[in-house]
């Protein structure tokens, strides 16, 4: 079977399997234990994992969180501004082609007096910048938008967002869980954004570890959040909780091959993503139409339409062979809220694919749609 939902998730690495497993049987320890060997080891394994993911993204060790996932990630960030930053206003601006643990938030956020901004986007599914200029008030506190779509792959211009929030001196949170690892960051190149949620298990790492990253000042103090998760003061008290070491450990080692492969990966993706591209133009011709756009686009995720056919039917029938999605996994039971801000009308929407590639798959796995 091919699988093309790697967009909804990934198989762990070998690597990774072999470095977790340490972890869960005889270096059990709890990292916030002292003086002996086993929370020693455990707390060298956790910073070690952190140091593979500040490089992976360019930031310090000390800016990163790691939490449960992005959807932890993101309700931390989004919900630790809203109940902080209160003195300063009441206003958030987002998008409407974001994912649903932004989106739902909002929703939330709404009901206790937050006002929140959904910018429109275009045919691929990216705000314009003028757009998010004209939003900001003096009572905006944060701007909140997805870097690379989970839907489409298109790509935000978060280095002209990034200035536009320094500009007006607005906090900005990067929803990047859909591009860590596939197109280059920089955080120390992009002061302006100043929070960034990722998940392990797009990155060929374990389900239930996650990234926040917070920017820090030149003290090396983190801009102030309100914690999601109040307990026992782990990373530095914003996010407290037992230490998960295996999956932190698993999610280092993924950062770390992530980082190692990067121009490998990349190209890669781009490779299999035009060969795909290719038998399917010859395959279906006329009959298919590109929803993602063909460039300034994560690499490996491709959304098409196939006109005339229903997308439940065609996955289901291709299910034994093929593995793909209508969308986001996370809201696969209603019709892309993505595909719809983008302007498909339900017709469309419901004709509508996300093929999501890995690097690690070959030209000639593809070629089984040449058989179809
Ligand atoms: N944001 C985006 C863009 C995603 O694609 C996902 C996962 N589908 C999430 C957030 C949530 O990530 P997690 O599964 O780690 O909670």
């Amino acid at each position: 079977m091919l699988y093309l939902d790697n967009s909804a998730t990934t198989p762990i690495l070998m690597e990774v399997k072999e470095k977790m497993l340490t972890y869960l049987t005889e270096e059990y320890g709890n990292p916030s234990g002292k003086y002996y060997g086993l929370a020693e080891d455990a707390k060298k394994a956790v910073e070690e994992a952190r140091s593979h993911v500040s490089q992976l993204l360019g930031s310090y060790t000390h800016e990163v969180i790691f939490t449960s996932g992005a959807t932890e990630s993101n309700n931390m960030i989004v919900k630790g501004v809203a109940d902080l930053y209160t003195d300063k206003g009441n206003h958030i601006i987002t998008t409407k082609a974001e994912h649903n643990s932004i989106l739902d938030i909002c929703r939330f956020l709404e009901t206790k007096g937050i006002e929140v901004t959904y910018l429109d986007v275009d045919r691929f599914g990216r705000i314009n910048i003028e757009d998010v200029e004209k939003a900001i008030n003096d009572r905006t506190i944060l701007i909140s938008i997805i870097w690379g779509n989970n839907e489409t792959g298109s790509l935000n211009p978060i280095k002209e967002i990034a200035e536009l929030a320094n500009k007006h001196q607005v906090l900005f949170h990067i929803d990047a869980t859909q591009a860590v690892g596939k197109v280059e960051m920089n955080w120390h190149e992009h002061p302006g954004i100043s929070f960034l949620s990722a998940s392990a298990h797009k990155l060929f790492g374990p389900k239930g570890a996650g990234i926040t990253l917070i920017r820090s000042n030149k003290y090396k103090e983190l801009l102030p959040l309100t914690p999601l998760i109040h307990g026992g003061g782990q990373e530095h008290g914003i996010r407290s909780g037992t230490y998960a070491v295996h999956n932190i450990v698993g999610l280092g080692e993924a950062a770390r091959l992530a980082k190692e492969r990067f121009d490998q990966n990349y190209n890669r993706l781009i490779e299999l993503e035009e060969h795909l591209l290719s038998i399917l133009h010859s395959k279906f011709g006329e009959r298919i139409i590109l929803n993602s756009d063909s460039e300034d686009k994560i690499p490996g995720i491709i959304n098409i339409r196939f006109k005339g056919l229903n997308n439940e039917v065609l996955l289901k029938k291709l299910s034994t062979v093929i593995a793909a999605s209508t969308g986001s996994a996370c809201s696969s039971a209603k019709p892309s809220h993505v595909l719809q801000a983008m302007g498909l009308n339900l017709v469309e929407v419901r004709e509508s694919v996300r093929f999501s590639l890995s690097p690690y798959q070959t030209k000639e796995e593809l070629d089984i749609f040449n058989q179809l």
